[in-house]
């Protein structure tokens, strides 16, 4: 089975510091991890290959820094890493790096399989994911929680949609976004970490994903702008009610109407 695995470089804070005139978050000189959700995609691609042999690719879109997480993959058992990076890559949305990724991924030859976390602890949006499953065209699950069962043509899978726990089956190919719930990250291994700290981190810049036809890259190909971005103002404000239940829980759902929480 040959498996892609997108991961994401986040900031290792909540610290970040935000550029107010363009509303992005000041990356440069921060600490860096992996995006934990990554981690159990990895991992899940490790276990498919460990039972269906195979490949596992992992690709990810940012700056040159964002290297050292696929050293990480490396380190983990990854056999081969894409980084797509140029400066006119910079400023994505979420549908402008989905649109990146899946040019970058449409480069990596036949493939079975998709991975990409649920979300990332930074963007948050959870939009990735399907994103690029749509702009190749291909099936996709959101929020898988366990594979239930595999074969080399299709997967059975438990996503928890919250309010129900659903299990689906899909062919392959076919792109999973996974939670947290599906397994337990395996630890770097020092063996691979020093046997592969030389392995190459193959780069695609904008000339290896443009075409002929128009491109929607970074700042330019994204249809969203932020306006502002702000860190939410704490709010410790507190009202003490007393009376009968009943009247209680009405003038409760009243307020939370009123303050648009439903
Ligand atoms: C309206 C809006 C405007 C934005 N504008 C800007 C901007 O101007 N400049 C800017 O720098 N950022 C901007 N961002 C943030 C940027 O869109 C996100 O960093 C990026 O699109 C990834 O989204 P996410 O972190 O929400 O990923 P999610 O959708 O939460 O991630 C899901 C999964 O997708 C995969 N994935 C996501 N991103 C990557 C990646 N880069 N490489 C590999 N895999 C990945 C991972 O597997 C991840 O677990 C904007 C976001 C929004 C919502």
């Amino acid at each position: 089975m040959r498996i892609a695995v997108c991961i994401k470089q986040v900031p290792d804070t909540t610290e970040v510091a935000i550029d107010e005139e363009k509303g992005i978050l000041k990356r440069e000189g921060v600490d860096s991890r992996m995006n934990p959700y990554d981690l159990y995609g990895l991992e899940t691609a490790l276990r498919l290959k460990e039972k269906f042999g195979g490949e596992v690719i992992v690709i990810s879109m940012g700056p040159p820094q964002a290297a050292a997480v696929i050293k990480e993959a490396y380190a983990m058992g990854a056999d081969t890493g894409f980084l797509l990076s140029d400066r006119k890559f910079a400023g994505a949305d979420t549908l402008a790096t989905a649109y990146t990724l899946a040019k970058g991924i449409k480069k990596l030859g036949t493939l079975d399989l998709i991975i990409t976390g649920m979300q990332t602890t930074d963007g948050d949006t959870a939009q990735v994911g399907p994103g690029i499953a749509e702009y190749l065209g291909w099936p996709h699950i959101s929020y898988v929680t366990k594979i239930v069962d595999s074969s080399d043509s299709s997967l059975t899978v438990t996503t928890d949609m919250l309010d129900t726990i659903e299990t689906q089956k899909i062919e392959l190919p076919a792109l999973i976004t996974v939670a947290k719930d599906i397994n337990r990250p395996r630890l770097l291994s020092y063996k691979l970490k020093c046997a592969t700290q030389n392995k190459e981190v193959k780069i695609l810049n904008y000339k290896d994903l443009a075409g002929e036809e128009e491109v929607f890259f970074g700042l330019d190909g994204s249809p969203t702008q932020v306006e502002r971005i702000f860190p939410p103002q704490r709010n410790c404000q507190q009202e003490l009610w007393q009376g009968e239940p009943q009247e209680l829980a009405n003038r409760l759902v009243a307020k939370l109407k009123e303050l648009r929480f439903i």
